[in-house]
């Protein structure tokens, strides 16, 4: 599966140039790092389900917390 990547400048298409191993903007010509990309994937994904992924978001941080805590408690 090819996931569209939309630049978060110009919202333009970005592709992956393996020369310099980075995903760059056809428009804009902006480079992004392929950790930046993934950030920018998740960015792009909450903001479509940001109800969804804000929930997910806190449950899933409520769970660390409690692991913590718990690991904590245990010593
Ligand atoms: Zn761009």
């Amino acid at each position: 599966m090819v996931l569209y990547l939309k630049c978060p400048e110009c919202a333009g298409e970005m592709r992956y140039d393996r020369n310099i191993h980075m995903y760059v903007c056809t428009r804009c010509g902006l480079a992004l790092t392929s950790a930046d990309r993934d950030r920018l994937i998740l960015e792009q994904r909450s903001s479509l389900y940001s109800d969804v992924n804000s929930e997910d978001e806190k449950r899933r941080k409520r769970k660390d917390y409690l692991k913590w805590w718990l690991s904590d408690k245990k010593e």
